[in-house]
């Protein structure tokens, strides 16, 4: 379905805000004029939950998490970054793959199966997007995802 996603990332971000028991801060940067994608929203509403889901868990008491959305030429950038204890370079790749958790300790602490984050990269490719993310250790985590604008005179 053809979506604006400047309401629906707000309307969305909305939830967490009313929900959220913690004291995390969450800051949006959303452009202001409309943005019109070609997205099964409720796929996509769990992309954003499996990926906030992660960045709340990880996050410190009063960490801030950052939404942020860039319209690039061809596609929509969503970055979600914490200030939680990052991911190791080495791992920052795996934790896409199914049941991968980078840390066996901390990821038994806090629950969870290890397959978020294999069910967002397996939505966002059925979107023709990209997934990904970087993460400096002790320093937090930025989990990246595209999405392509819908592209005029290119039927389909
Ligand atoms: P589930 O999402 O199924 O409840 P999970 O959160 O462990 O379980 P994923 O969301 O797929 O699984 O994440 C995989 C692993 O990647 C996590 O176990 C964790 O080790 C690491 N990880 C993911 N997001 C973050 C983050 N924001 N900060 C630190 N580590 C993360
Ligand atoms: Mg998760």
């Amino acid at each position: 379905e053809r979506v604006n996603v400047v309401p629906f990332f707000h309307h969305v971000l909305d939830r967490y805000e009313m929900n959220k028991e913690e004291t995390v801060r969450i800051d949006r940067t959303i452009p202001k004029e409309s943005i019109f994608l070609w997205l099964d929203k409720d796929k996509v509403i769990q992309v954003i939950d499996n990926v906030m889901s992660n960045a709340l868990k990880y996050s410190p008491e009063d960490g801030t998490i950052r939404f942020k959305v860039t319209k690039e030429r061809k596609r929509v950038k969503i970055m979600i970054q914490d200030e939680g204890p990052g991911i190791p370079q080495e791992k920052v790749d795996k934790v896409f793959d199914r049941f991968y958790r980078a840390d066996a300790a901390r990821s038994r602490k806090l629950g969870g199966t290890g397959l978020g984050l294999a069910i967002a990269k397996e939505i966002v490719e059925n979107h023709q997007g990209h997934i990904w993310a970087e993460s400096i250790e002790g320093k937090g985590t930025k989990v990246f995802f595209t999405l392509p604008l819908i592209g005029r005179k290119r039927g389909g």
